[in-house]
C-alpha cells in the first residue's frame, strides 16, 4: 500500500499527541524505507513486470527481511527500542517535545512497534499473495487490492482522507510553516500518488531503490511542520 500508510501515522497523532508526527511516520513507513537499501544490498529482489498488478508494474520476488510478518515485528520492537533511548531527555526533539514519564513513553514505544507492524496487514491487503510470514520460506499472503485501480483510488484515498482529518482536527497550526509545510505534505502525497498511476515503468531496479531512498527525508518532512503546530 502506498497512501494508507501515511493515514496511519497522521491517525496516530489522535492517540499519542504529545509524540512527533516524525515518528508517529517513520513507524508505518519503516518496512519501505529499509526495503531500497536492502535491495541495493541484493538481500532482496524486485522485477519490473508490468501488469502484475493493475496498480504497479512491480514484482516482489523476494522481500524477507524488509517485509515479512516475523521481521517487523522485530524491527517494531528495535524501532520502540530506538525510541524510548532517544526519548529519554526531554529536551531533545524539537520544540513540541515534552517530558512524559516513563509509563507513557513505554505506551509510545508499543504503539510505534504496533505502527511498524501495521504495514504489513497494509501491504497484505493490496498485494497479490507476495507477503512472507517469515523470512526464509513458508507461506505467502495477500488479498490483492493492487489488481483493481478503482477499488485501491477508493481504499487508499479513504485512509488517507480520515488519516489527515484526524491530524487537522488534533492539531493547529501555529505559524506559518505550521500550515503550509502541512497542507504542502498532503497535496505532495497525493500527486505523488497520482503520478505512479501514469509513470511508464522505472527504468531499472537501481532507479527504484534510489528513487525510494527520497523517501527517508518525508518522516522529517513530518517532523518539521509538526513541531510547527500544536495539538487542540
Ligand atoms: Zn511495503
Amino acid at each position: 500500500m502506498f497512501l494508507g500508510h501515511f493515514a496511519v501515522g497522521f491517525a496516530a497523532k489522535r492517540a499519542a499527541p504529545k509524540t512527533s508526527l516524525g515518528w508517529l511516520m517513520a513507524a508505518p513507513l519503516l518496512a519501505d524505507l529499509l526495503w531500497p537499501i536492502f535491495l541495493l544490498a541484493g538481500w532482496e529482489r524486485v522485477r519490473i513486470d508490468p501488469g502484475n498488478t493493475a496498480f504497479t508494474p512491480l514484482a516482489f520476488d523476494a522481500y524477507p527481511w524488509s517485509h515479512s510478518l516475523v521481521m517487523m515485528a522485530a524491527w517494531g520492537a528495535a524501532f520502540g527500542g530506538v525510541y524510548l533511548v532517544v526519548s529519554r531527555s526531554g529536551t531533545r526533539g524539537g520544540r513540541q517535545s515534552v517530558t512524559m514519564p516513563g509509563s507513557q513513553r513505554l505506551g509510545v514505544a508499543a504503539l510505534l512497534a504496533a505502527l511498524v507492524v501495521s504495514h504489513w496487514v497494509l501491504d497484505v491487503v493490496a498485494h497479490r499473495p507476495d507477503m512472507p510470514l517469515i523470512p526464509g520460506g513458508g507461506p505467502l499472503v495477500g488479498l490483492g487490492l493492487w489488481n483493481s485501480v478503482p477499488a485501491t483510488l477508493v481504499v487508499e484515498g479513504t485512509l488517507f482522507a480520515v488519516g489527515v482529518g484526524l491530524y487537522r482536527s488534533t492539531t493547529r497550526p501555529l505559524d506559518r510553516t505550521g500550515l503550509y509545510a502541512f497542507e504542502g505534505f498532503v497535496i505532495f502525497l497525493a500527486i505523488l500518488y497520482a503520478s505512479l498511476l501514469f509513470a511508464p515503468p522505472p527504468p531499472g531496479v537501481e532507479a527504484i531503490a534510489y528513487s525510494d531512498l527520497v523517501a527517508w527525508l518525508l518522516p522529517l518532512w513530518a517532523w518539521w511542520f509538526d513541531g510547527h503546530r500544536s495539538v487542540g
